[in-house]
């Protein structure tokens, strides 16, 4: 028997987490989008914070409904679940309060209600995935999530979705936030290590297909799109053919990359770490996703396509012009300076 994606008559309401940061942005625009009920949790400081509130107030002019709170308050939690009435809870919040998520998960237990919970994920399936530290705490720390959902029987849906589109700089979180780079490419070991790339609007547009989709209760969801399978090599041939020329390829070694793990520096180490099982181990490709849990997005949504790297390189190329423009050769300088932790490395 075929079981089909569920069409809800009735659209469900969304609670969404972390929905000023990086990822939670794009989630809770594309819940908008959808034209879900969608409420957006925010945490106390935004008078100080003048960033997240221009981000929160772009929700709210959306049509996103605001409520101030913190996960880890179980009890306030419990009460935003009922008085609101939310179907859906997807939580977006940072690495560093990955744990926070266990007192919400304790409210979603008490409400009883919720029809289907996205933890903190999108990245690696973190039970596959086997990084060294200090990443690997964080992957324990999902783990302990994933654990507690599923003792409490609460359906959810682990959205694995892989890498941004970006160029993957080692030491930075959020990498498609800056330009790829303009004066050298670091590969990492010999460059053949593919990884999955994805836009951070079909992170979100794919998500919300997935949140009420009965295909996808209690199953990872992994974001494998042919399109975008690249290796470090092609990325700087890629990016090469946007800006109309070839820059100097500096190897970054596998030891390098384990030395700037070990130094413990937070959040760049976390970033060599998960570099290194990319790029290195091939963590997003060295299994297979045919278990009973695990289910290929591609293959729920056909017809739904991905936006492809290449064009996600337009973009970059773009915003280089415009930068250009506002500031001329000022735009070097500001974009693209090598931090200075990185200038002692052996490998520059
Ligand atoms: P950010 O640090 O950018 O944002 C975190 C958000 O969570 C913020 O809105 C923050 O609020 C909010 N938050 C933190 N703690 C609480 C709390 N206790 N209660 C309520 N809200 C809280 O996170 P990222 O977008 O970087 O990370 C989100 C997820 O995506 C993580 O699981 C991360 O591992 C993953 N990720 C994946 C990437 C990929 O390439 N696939 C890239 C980056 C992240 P405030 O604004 O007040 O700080």
């Amino acid at each position: 028997m075929t079981v089909s994606a569920a069409l809800p008559t009735i659209k469900s309401r969304v609670l969404v987490a972390g929905a000023t940061g990086f990822i939670g942005q794009f989630v809770a625009k594309a819940s908008l989008d959808s034209g879900r009920p969608t409420y957006v949790l925010v945490r106390p400081g935004l008078a100080t914070c003048p960033s997240k509130a221009k981000v929160t107030k772009s929700l709210h002019d959306k049509g996103a409904i605001i409520l101030h709170g913190l996960i880890s308050d179980r009890e306030n939690m419990e009460k935003i679940l009922k008085d609101h009435e939310i179907d859906i809870v997807i939580s977006a919040v940072g690495g560093g309060n990955v744990l926070d998520q266990l007192a919400l998960v304790e409210a979603i237990k008490a409400v009883g209600t919720v029809k289907r919970f996205l933890p903190s994920e999108f990245g690696h399936d973190v039970v596959r995935a086997d990084p060294v530290e200090p990443g690997l705490k964080m992957y324990k720390e999902k783990r302990e999530i994933r654990r507690l959902i599923e003792e409490h029987s609460i359906p959810y849906t682990y959205i694995c979705c892989n890498s941004i589109a970006s160029w993957p700089y080692y030491d930075n979180k959020h990498p498609a936030d800056v330009l790829p780079p303009l004066d050298h490419f670091k590969i990492y070991g010999d460059g053949t290590v593919k990884a999955y790339f994805v836009a951070g609007t079909d992170i979100g547009k794919f998500t919300m297909k997935i949140v009420d989709d009965v295909r996808t209760i209690n199953k990872s969801v992994h974001f494998r799109p042919f399109t975008n399978f690249y290796n470090m090599n092609e990325l700087a041939s890629l990016w090469e053919k946007k800006i109309g020329r070839t820059l100097p390829r500096v190897t970054v070694t596998e030891h390098d990359l384990l030395t700037i793990a070990a130094e413990n520096i937070i959040p760049e180490s976390i970033v060599a770490s998960f570099t290194h099982d990319i790029f290195i181990k091939g963590c997003q490709s060295n299994f297979s996703i045919n278990g009973p849990d695990d289910v290929e997005v591609g293959t729920l949504y056909p017809d739904e396509a991905f936006r492809t790297l290449d064009e996600c390189f337009n973009d970059f190329a773009l915003k280089l012009k415009d930068n250009n423009k506002d500031v001329g050769s000022n735009v070097k300088a500001r974009n693209f300076k090598t931090p200075k932790r990185q200038k002692h490395r052996g490998f520059l």
